[in-house]
């Protein structure tokens, strides 16, 4: 590993979740001093897990990870998707975007993929400061001490979003809950599993033989006081008479590994910084998890952030381009994220669930996903 010395930018980051720790690594190994604040006393795992495409495999190849994301990641080759019977709608190779885009797409339970990211920065001598709430006064002194002050605090309550905009930006509610877990299930055709119903959908992701993680989705109305227990009934509830794939997940989840989720995202902003404060990942343009990209976009801005900044040092011109350069892309994955969304729990277009990233040719996503990414 080489870590640069001469470079004498400092920046504080606020939130050690994908973007935050990222931006940590890939700022640190430019020679960037860095310090990283995360309110929790530990690194979260909330989550069970992701799919990391072609694009966030580039990031992470770059950010010299890609072995160890290898090493406990599955490869899932294809994204099957199914009616509530089980009938066969639409298939994608998954091994043809990886062929046309060069980087392979990979399954990783969440915190494995947040072990690695927190080892990386360990081994870089990077310290996270724990129980570091930051308040927006917090916000006022970092300015003064630092070059730069990245918001990479995620979608619901980003502090240094509020910072930017006074009159609050509100997550917008997108009319369903998702219930996310981990299970065992023996399945020998490694394909992520999509099944759809009519305003219900339930996934599947195989990580390795017998482990795999999901999420029940159904449409419903914002109640977080509802309680959990009443939540996971009604998914067994609501997907008792699935296909088989369905009862097994259900029958062999971690009871600890659930969570739930009433799914919002944000709805594009007209700019992600003022002065020398500039916000990132979920807390800039958190799409919905229908999108398949909030990660791989969080890791993007942060790759790309520490290009622009290397290259140029008048850092207003830097943070002008960036938010040029990433716009239009973290659009597409909000768009994207939308349109899959409302074709599965809209009550307007609920009768035709089969449309959805299977229906994309892997020429498209490949060359979406890959936009702007290179090392020239
Ligand atoms: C069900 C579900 C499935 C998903 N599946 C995928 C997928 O398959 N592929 C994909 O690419 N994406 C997926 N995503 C999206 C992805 O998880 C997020 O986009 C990504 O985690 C965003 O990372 P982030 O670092 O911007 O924000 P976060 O992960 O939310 O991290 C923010 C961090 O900031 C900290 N923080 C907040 N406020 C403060 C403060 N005031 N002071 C200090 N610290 C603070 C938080 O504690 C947290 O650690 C999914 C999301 C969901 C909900």
């Amino acid at each position: 590993m080489s870590i640069e010395v001469t470079n004498q930018k400092r920046i504080a980051i606020v939130g050690a979740g994908v973007a935050g720790m990222a931006l940590a690594i890939l700022a640190t190994k430019k020679g960037y001093q860095v310090s990283l604040y995360e309110r929790n006393s530990g690194i979260s795992s909330l989550g069970a897990g992701v799919t990391l495409w072609s694009n966030a495999m580039f990031v992470l190849q770059q950010m010299g990870l890609e072995k160890e994301i290898n090493r406990v990641a599955g490869r899932p080759h294809f994204m099957r998707q199914f009616n509530q019977d089980g009938a066969k709608l639409a298939e994608l190779d998954i091994e043809d975007v990886n062929r046309l885009s060069g980087y392979p797409s990979v399954s990783i339970l969440r915190r494995d993929l947040m072990r690695i990211l927190a080892n990386s920065l360990e081994h870089l001598g990077v310290h996270i400061q724990f129980n570091a709430s930051i308040t927006l006064q917090d916000i006022d002194a970092l300015k003064q001490e630092y070059e730069l002050v990245v918001g990479a605090d995620g979608r619901m309550n980003s502090v240094v979003r509020e910072f930017l905009y006074k009159d609050k930006v509100t997550p917008c509610y997108q009319g369903f809950i998702n219930i996310i877990g981990i299970s065992q299930l023996d399945q020998s055709d490694n394909a992520i599993y999509d099944f759809r119903g009519m305003g219900e959908r339930f996934g599947i992701v195989p990580i390795k033989a017998g482990l795999h993680y999901w999420a029940a989705g159904w449409q419903s109305p914002l109640d977080k006081d509802k309680p959990l227990s009443v939540c996971y009934e009604e998914m067994h509830t609501r997907f008792q008479g699935w296909p088989d794939p369905v009862k097994k997940v259900l029958k062999s989840y971690e009871e600890n590994s659930l969570n739930h989720i009433f799914v919002h995202d944000l709805n594009p902003l007209p700019h992600w910084h003022q002065e020398n404060v500039l916000i990132i990942g979920d807390a800039a343009h958190a799409p919905l998890p229908t999108s398949g990209q909030g990660a791989c976009q969080a890791l993007e801005d942060a790759w790309h952030l520490v290009q622009c900044w290397d290259k140029n040092n008048e850092l207003d011109k830097v943070l002008v381009g960036f938010y040029q350069m990433r716009i239009d892309k973290t659009t597409a994955a909000q768009r994207v994220g939308r349109q899959v969304a409302q074709s599965i729990f809209s009550t307007d277009s609920m009768i035709e669930p089969n449309k959805g990233p299977a229906g994309i040719s892997a020429q498209q996503l490949s060359a979406f996903w890959m936009q702007a990414l290179d090392t020239k």
